[in-house]
Formats: C-alpha cells, sequence, structure tokens
C-alpha cells in the first residue's frame, strides 16, 4: 500500500504500516478502512514524475497522483471519509 501522503510505498510495522520517509505509522483503524478500500495494491507502472501535480494525496491503492476529490480515476475509490483522520492524527514529515 502506498503512503497517501507522498505516494512513496509503505513498510509493514507491527499491526499496520509505516512511511519511513513521512515518519508516519497508520493508526489500526486507519489501515483497516484502507486495506478495505484497496484490497488489492495494483502499482502504477510509471514512477512519480519529476515535475509532480499539485495534488496533496495520492491513491493507496496504486500510488497515483489524485484530484482534489481524493477519487481515484484509476482505483474508481474514493477514501474522503478517511482524509481527516489522516490529516488529524497522522502527521507526515514534510520535505
Ligand atoms: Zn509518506
Ligand atoms: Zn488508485
Amino acid at each position: 500500500m502506498f503512503c497517501p501522503h507522498c505516494g512513496r510505498e509503505m513498510q509493514p510495522d507491527g499491526a499496520t504500516l509505516r512511511c519511513a520517509a513521512g515518519e508516519m505509522q497508520l493508526s489500526v483503524n486507519v489501515y483497516r478502512r484502507l486495506s478495505e478500500l484497496f484490497p488489492h495494491c495494483q502499482p502504477r507502472e510509471t514512477t512519480i514524475a519529476c515535475d509532480p501535480p499539485k495534488s496533496h494525496w495520492y491513491c493507496p491503492g496504486c500510488g497515483d497522483a489524485l484530484p482534489d476529490a481524493c477519487v481515484c480515476r484509476r482505483c474508481g475509490k474514493d477514501f474522503g471519509d478517511v482524509k481527516m483522520a489522516l490529516i488529524e492524527l497522522h502527521p507526515h514529515r514534510r520535505g
């Protein structure tokens, strides 16, 4: 699964996943919810472009940058209900 903040692949850490670059660990609840929404990860073919779009979110299922609405054009999934939990409980280191 990919980090919704930066699009990098997260690594297993305990019962959930962790983004090493952002020093962000998913809570169990958010991890469960995202696992329901994105049961099958399908990594995008290309890596993050040199000129990233102005999106602030990335699809956990495929790592693609998302438009404002948090709906992935490839997966067709909307994880807007998890967005508040990500903002409030999952600070992501910048840079
Ligand atoms: Zn990250
Ligand atoms: Zn997707």
